[in-house]
C-alpha cells in the first residue's frame, strides 16, 4: 500500500526571525515511516523541522509552516491508500508576517491570529477508500474529545496521548477506532506503537 505519514512541529512566522511552534521532536512520525517501509508500503512522509535524517527507502518531504504542510501532504494524498497523521499542526498562525525584525515597542502587544488549515479534516472529508489514523494530544476531557475527532475527522482510529509523549521514547496511549474497540498502552515505545499502527492498516491486528 501507499503510505502517507505527517510528523513534526509546523512553525508559524511574526516576522523573518520568529515563530509559534510546539516541541514536537517527529520521532512518533519518523518512526511510523521506518516501520511501514519495514512491512513492505510505500511511505511518503511529510515532515515539518525536525533534527532526523531521512529514513532510507522513504519519500521525504520538508516542509516549514502549516500552509506548506498542507499544500504538500494534500498533493501526495491523491495517490495514497492510508494516511498516518502524527504532525503537531499549529492550529493558529499570525495574520500577518512582518518583514525583518519587529522593533521592540510598547509594554504590550496583541498579536492576531487566525486559524491554519486542519490537513487531516481536510482529508477526512475527502476520504474515498482510504484508512486514516489520527493522533489526538489531550489534556482534558481526553476520551470524549479524542472520540469527537474520530468522528468530525472521519477516521478510522485515533492515538490518545497526552502532553509528555513530546520528545519521549515511551509514551502511554489509548488507540480508539472507529469500529468501538479501545486499548491503552502504558510506556510503549513509540516503535511499538508505530508497528501495530502499521499492523492495523494491514489487517493483522
Ligand atoms: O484537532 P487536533 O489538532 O487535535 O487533531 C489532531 C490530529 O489532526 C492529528 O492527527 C494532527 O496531525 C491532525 N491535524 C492536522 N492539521 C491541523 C491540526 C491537526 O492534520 N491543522
Amino acid at each position: 500500500m501507499r503510505i502517507l505519514v505527517t510528523a513534526g512541529p509546523t512553525r508559524e512566522y511574526l516576522d523573518d526571525v520568529r515563530y509559534l511552534s510546539n516541541p514536537s521532536t517527529g520521532k512518533m512520525g519518523f518512526t511510523c515511516a521506518v516501520e511501514a517501509r519495514k512491512a513492505g508500503h510505500r511511505v511518503t512522509l511529510v515532515t515539518g523541522p525536525v533534527d532526523l535524517d531521512d529514513p532510507k527507502g522513504v519519500t521525504v518531504v520538508r516542509v516549514t509552516t502549516a500552509d506548506e504542510m498542507r499544500d504538500a501532504t494534500m498533493k501526495a494524498y491523491r495517490t495514497c491508500d492510508v494516511v498516518i497523521a502524527t504532525a503537531a499542526v499549529c492550529d493558529y498562525r499570525p495574520a500577518r508576517r512582518a518583514k525583518g525584525k519587529i522593533k521592540k515597542g510598547p509594554v504590550r502587544m496583541t498579536l492576531d491570529l487566525v486559524r491554519t488549515p486542519d490537513i487531516l479534516g481536510e482529508m477526512g472529508a475527502k476520504k474515498g477508500r482510504r484508512i486514516l489514523i489520527g493522533f489526538a494530544l489531550e489534556s482534558q476531557d481526553a476520551q470524549v474529545n479524542a472520540l469527537e475527532k474520530l468522528r468530525a475527522k472521519n477516521l478510522d482510529a485515533v492515538v490518545l496521548n497526552d502532553p509528555s509523549s513530546f520528545g519521549a521514547d515511551c509514551m502511554d496511549a489509548t488507540v480508539l477506532s472507529a469500529n468501538g474497540s479501545r486499548e491503552t498502552f502504558r510506556g510503549v515505545k513509540k516503535q511499538v506503537l508505530a508497528r501495530l499502527l502499521v499492523d492495523l492498516i494491514g489487517g493483522t491486528r
